[in-house]
């Protein structure tokens, strides 16, 4: 006898026939008997998973992922970001060949059970392919929803908590100099906070050119970025103090040290800039260093933002609760989506902490249209990396967050209120040349040691 038919023959069989779960979850809706789930969801219509669709774009010359997650509702679907732009087919094997046959035939509006089944699915997890696939579905479950309910997701969020969405962009340049001029032009522009980034002469310099393999100068002649952390180190304070003492105190300045440096020159190096009052200095240590928190935090009053790189919550967790971090900077995409990205934003208001979800251009605009409704629902919102989106990502995103005097703006139509034209995303093929694949991991000291990125 089969476990199904063995079930319904006991006590328990009449009740449990009707469970989602003993049921088969994805065919509980072909039960002639309504399911607890569907009765208990009286006045909304069962909304089914038909169909996942994953797509790869490049109208910025970076590949995007984006899933769309269709229902048995007609015109009924929601997008959602699985960008990880290194790994991109990856990410779309992921989807296709795991997530879809998982989800076909599920329960469109059971998101959070959706989220833990599927994030336990694999058994292993907490990776960056895994998190940006469940992102993909995630979000797109969030999409359905709000326009299911015909409103705006930060309104289904809990409602805004201000009026737009304050801005930070990049000044960099070759020469204090030239950062100097970047900032103003920014500030011409109308934004309040903004990141700077200086080269290291002879250096090739996160946020000024970053990366780029065309190097030849270790004794191993390999081709590599050649970076030696001490004279970056003692360059920052500096730019630091040309930038303050020309654009006075009004200007809120950032710094992104990108997990470069050894812990005790990031801890030298967030003290020497605490005179200047930065808004915040952007990842001091890596991910594998977040141990060096809890003496940096005892030794200087620098606000600290952390976190794009984080996929598991033990690596954030602890932070957060122990109060060793000023914003989080998650990738929201990385961390499996909205469910866990909202629920990650209720947990720091507690602890004071702020966001400062990471916002580059290898996030979808589908991804920043996510970032800026929950911003504008979370009461302990920081600051958002924006970027402006080029005419072919407007054109192939119809609906993007849009930029005006510093501060985003989300659209007020139902879901993310963001569409894909796929035609057009068509016309922009991601590259699989393994170089783009590899451009990070070359960066090395001048012995031929490697630095992390
Ligand atoms: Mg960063």
């Amino acid at each position: 006898m089969h476990r199904r038919d063995w079930l319904k023959s006991t006590m328990f069989g009449s009740v449990a026939a009707s469970l989602p779960w003993v049921s088969g979850g994805a065919c509980a809706g072909q039960d002639k008997s309504a399911s607890i789930a569907e009765e208990a969801a009286r006045g909304t219509p069962p909304l089914r998973i038909t169909d996942v669709k994953t797509f790869l774009t490049a109208p910025a010359n970076i590949r995007l992922v984006v899933v769309k997650v269709i229902t048995n509702e007609p015109g009924l679907y929601g997008l959602g970001c699985a960008t990880f732009t290194q790994r991109a087919r990856a990410v779309e094997t992921a989807v296709e060949k795991f997530l879809k046959p998982f989800l076909l035939g599920k329960d469109a509006t059971r998101i959070d059970d959706i989220w833990q089944s599927s994030f336990v699915s694999s058994y292993w997890r907490n990776g960056p392919v895994l998190g940006n696939a469940l992102s993909g579905v995630d979000m797109a479950l969030w999409d359905i929803l709000g326009k299911r309910a015909k409103m705006p997701l930060y309104q289904l969020l809990g409602g805004k908590c201000r009026e737009a969405v304050d801005t930070y962009r990049h000044a960099s340049g070759k020469t204090f100099q030239d950062v100097e001029d970047a900032v103003r032009k920014y500030q011409a522009e109308g934004y309040r906070h903004i990141r700077i980034q200086c080269s290291v002469p002879g250096m090739a310099t996160y946020g000024t050119g970053g990366a780029t393999g065309a190097g030849d100068k270790t004794p191993s002649n390999r081709a590599v970025d050649v970076w030696e952390p001490g004279p970056y180190a003692r360059l920052v304070p500096n730019l630091f103090e040309h930038v303050r003492n020309k654009l006075g105190d009004v200007v809120e300045l950032l710094h992104d040290i990108h997990e470069r440096v050894p812990p005790i020159l990031a801890m030298q190096l967030v003290k020497d800039v605490e005179k200047f009052k930065p808004y915040f200095m952007e990842d001091p240590f890596s991910p594998e260093d977040v141990g060096y928190f809890r003496t940096l935090r005892q030794q200087t009053s620098t606000p600290l933002a952390m976190g794009e790189l984080f996929n598991n919550p033990n690596e954030f967790v602890p932070l957060i609760a122990e109060r060793l971090i000023d914003f989080i900077r998650i990738h929201i995409s990385q961390v499996g989506g909205l469910t866990m990205a909202r629920k990650i934003a209720a947990f720091c208001e507690f602890f004071a902490v702020r966001t400062a979800w990471h916002g580059p251009g290898d996030v979808s605009p589908v991804g920043h249209a996510c970032n800026v409704h929950l911003d504008l629902a979370v009461p302990n919102f920081g600051i958002q990396e924006a970027r402006l989106f080029n005419q072919a990502e407007q054109d192939v995103f119809p609906g993007c967050p849009e930029l005006k005097g510093g501060y985003y703006y989300a659209s007020d139509k139902p879901g993310f209120g963001i569409d894909l034209d796929e035609k057009l995303a068509a016309k922009f093929p991601v590259a699989d040349d393994p170089p783009f694949d590899l451009r990070w991991g070359t960066l090395r000291r001048r012995d031929g040691t490697i630095v992390k990125p």
